[in-house]
């Protein structure tokens, strides 16, 4: 660790608590935290801990919790560690997301081995030892200066409490080594004209009920913190008045860590911890990015075709990839969600032809199948830009079987038992499985391209890691059949030959991804797919748009 004043090298864990309302943003403000202290070159994780009992998210719908992020490990995780990734650069891994179904589990798995010899099983000590050294084992080793672990929920829910009771050994236990920010809403009356302090108060006296005394006070608001309230918050809840932190309502949440930097977050975090805070920081990259992401020379429009666009946090990592991706080529990447239940043969042209690309998103199940395969089979015929992703590659490798193979009733087994013609089918190790949970094909798996693909190109690589997330694959015996009629598998699994990617030739840019590139795009390294589809995109529409698209669609389809 650069210049610690305190315990010589030891990891500092920073627990970031929620109180007064969901949604608030915890994941933003760890993120940012994190990131202000990786500019000033200290290694930093970030963790989040959820209060449910399932032992992960993946097998909760899309409604319940927004996406399902995936690890390279293949750990099926929350949401909020892809702003960790996106933010820090940095991956994550299983020891990063615990829930409550995972501590017990393994708390009963050790009680089953005999390993509490005769004791009784408690919440206090054995589920908060359980938590405790989930959050340690991420400091062992010295792999990172600093632990940020957020705490899902809200304080005062039930399912929280051992959770903060943790906490509270924690800070008993290594009181130089940690630290609590408590991220609350000061929340503005229009009615009095006033910010009201009262919620913040409740929720500190809450925390304090459990014995967690909070150092860092980040306040969510609409309005700037003037002083008088900032003092008023500091003298009731027992912190520094220039640990009362305002976090106003950004534009982008990319502008957090510069609006936590304004307000010395960093600083206050690295001197309560005893840690030098006079070292030069670096947010070049970030700065870059910003002025990018702010200044677009020209516009794209996207259809973001799926079945949960009602709930856009169900595609996180896809829309963060478009503002990646648009800052990279100098474009704002304007999104459309179009629901694909809405979508049918006789209203595709109207729904789709002003955009500029397509991306038929991932999923499971068979609601909204029918307007996927329309919104596909629109953007081969009319050469618009496409980029399927996982189910939306199988949608892709359906409707080209059906309208231009010719295999009219040609189906993924997923959706449909009994096809003559599956050309999308489960995978061998898949067949037999019972369990729903974790059995998927998850996480990285190596993916080599085929040269002269618009994939390797986008790349600039041949072989390339990418995450997945699926049961189905692309059935092997059709293969040539799809090559003569001008789909061509463009990236395989070196071992097994499955098939990763799907590429329509002569379209001018037409590519399916088995895989789930979303996972792996962050704001210093925008992923290389998103990046060309939106040149694709961007191609088209200079070229005159639809409009002007040339007969190749003869070619695709004939
Ligand atoms: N349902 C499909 C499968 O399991 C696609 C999954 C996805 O889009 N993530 O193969």
């Amino acid at each position: 660790m650069h210049g610690t004043t305190g315990q010589a090298n030891a990891t500092k864990y920073i627990f970031v608590t929620g109180g007064v309302s969901s949604s608030l943003g915890k994941g933003i403000i760890s993120a940012s935290l994190a990131k202000l202290l990786q500019a000033r070159g200290m290694k930093v994780t970030i963790q989040k801990l959820d209060p449910y009992i399932n032992i992960d998210p993946g097998t909760l719908n899309p409604y319940e919790h927004g996406e399902c992020f995936v690890t390279d490990d293949g750990a099926e995780t929350d949401l909020d560690l892809g702003h960790y990734e996106r933010f820090l650069d940095v991956r994550t891994s299983q020891a990063n997301n615990i829930t409550t179904g995972r501590i017990y589990q393994s708390v009963i798995d050790k009680e089953r081995r005999g390993e509490y010899l005769g004791r009784t099983v408690q919440v206090i000590p054995h589920i908060t030892d359980e938590i405790k050294r989930c959050v340690q084992i991420l400091g062992e080793g010295d792999r990172y200066d600093f632990v940020i672990t957020e705490i899902g929920g809200t304080v005062g829910d039930i399912e929280s409490l051992p959770y903060i009771e943790a906490v509270r050994q924690m800070r008993w236990e290594r009181p130089q080594d940690t630290l609590v920010v408590h991220l609350t809403l000061v929340p503005y009356l229009s009615a009095a004209g006033e910010l009201k302090t009262k919620p913040t108060q409740h929720s500190v006296k809450q925390l304090l009920e459990f014995g967690v005394q909070p150092d860092v006070l980040v306040c969510r608001t609409e309005h700037e913190l003037s002083k008088s309230i900032r003092n008023k918050l500091a003298r009731f809840c027992n912190v520094n008045v220039e640990a009362v932190i305002q976090s106003i309502d950004a534009s982008t949440i990319y502008d957090v860590p510069l609006l936590m930097q304004e307000e010395r977050l960093d600083e206050v975090v690295l001197n309560k911890l005893g840690v030098d805070s006079t070292g030069p920081m670096d947010l070049g990259p970030w700065m870059n990015f910003l002025q990018k992401h702010k200044n677009p020379e020209q516009r794209v429009d996207i259809a973001l075709v799926g079945k949960y666009v009602e709930l856009k946090d169900s595609y996180k990592s896809i829309a963060e990839s478009f503002t990646h991706a648009g800052a990279a080529v100098g474009v704002q990447v304007k999104l459309h969600w179009i629901h694909s239940e809405q979508i049918h043969a006789e209203n595709a042209q109207d729904i789709l032809s002003d955009m500029d690309g397509i991306l038929v998103a991932p999923g499971f199940g068979s609601r909204g199948i029918d307007g996927k395969i329309e919104a596909i089979r629109y953007a081969r015929e009319h050469n618009t830009p496409f980029f399927g992703i996982c189910l939306g590659m199988q949608c892709a490798v359906i409707e080209f079987a059906r309208n231009v193979v010719g295999l009219r009733e040609a189906h993924s087994t997923e959706i449909k038992d009994y096809t003559p013609d599956p050309v999308i089918d489960l995978m061998e190790e898949q067949k037999g499985l019972a369990d729903m949970g974790g059995t998927m094909r998850l996480g990285a798996y190596p993916c080599a391209l085929t040269e002269g693909s618009l994939a390797a190109t986008a790349y600039g690589m041949d072989t390339v890691e990418e995450r997945h997330r699926h049961r189905y694959e692309f059935n092997d015996a059709y293969r040539d059949r799809f090559i003569e009629h001008g789909m061509r598998p463009t990236g395989t699994h070196p071992d097994s030959n499955l098939v990763e990617i799907v590429e329509i030739t002569g379209h001018p840019w037409f590519v399916g991804a088995q895989f789930h590139p979303e996972y792996k795009s962050t704001v210093e390294t925008p992923h290389p797919l998103f990046k060309a589809f939106i040149e694709a995109a961007l191609n088209e529409k200079t070229k005159g748009g639809v409009t002007q698209k040339s007969a190749d669609q003869d070619t695709a389809s004939a």
